[in-house]
C-alpha cells in the first residue's frame, strides 16, 4: 500500500486524541474556518473537536470505519492540529504508530520501488 493513501484506510489518530486548538480557528472569530458547531469549549483561549476531549475519543467530523474506509467530513477545514500531524514512516511519528496500534493496524513501511 502506498504511503500517500494509507490514512484513507486508517483515521486512528482522529480516535486516540484530542484535537484541541485555538479558538480563532473556528467560524465563530473573524478569520476562523473550522466549523464551530463541530467544536466545544475546553479552555479559556481553546477548543476541540466534538468526541475528542473524552475517554475514548472519536472526532465527530470522522466518517467511517477506523482500519477499513475513512474520511474527515471538513478535510478542507480542519484544524491546525489535523494539518500538522504526520503520518508515520519509519516511525517517523510514533503518535501516528501509537493510535494504529491500539486499533491493531501495523506500523507503516515504505514499499522500495524495484527498477
Ligand atoms: S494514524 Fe497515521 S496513518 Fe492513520 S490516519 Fe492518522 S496519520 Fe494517517
Ligand atoms: S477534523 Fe478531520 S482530520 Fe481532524 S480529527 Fe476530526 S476527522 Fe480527523
Amino acid at each position: 500500500m502506498s504511503l500517500a493513501n494509507a490514512c484513507l484506510t486508517c483515521g486512528a489518530c482522529c480516535a486516540s486524541y484530542r484535537v484541541s486548538f485555538y479558538w480563532g480557528e473556528a467560524t465563530g472569530a473573524p478569520e476562523g474556518y473550522v466549523p464551530s458547531e463541530l467544536t466545544e469549549s475546553f479552555h479559556p483561549h481553546l477548543l476541540c473537536m466534538q468526541g475528542t476531549n473524552q475517554k475514548n475519543p472519536r472526532c465527530v467530523a470522522l466518517e467511517g470505519e477506523i482500519g477499513q474506509q475513512v474520511s474527515c467530513s471538513i478535510y478542507a477545514n480542519r484544524p491546525s492540529p489535523c494539518r500538522e500531524f504526520s503520518i508515520s514512516e519509519n516511525g517517523s511519528n510514533p503518535y501516528c504508530d501509537k493510535a494504529r496500534a491500539k486499533y491493531g493496524l501495523s506500523q507503516l513501511i515504505p514499499v522500495q520501488e524495484v527498477a
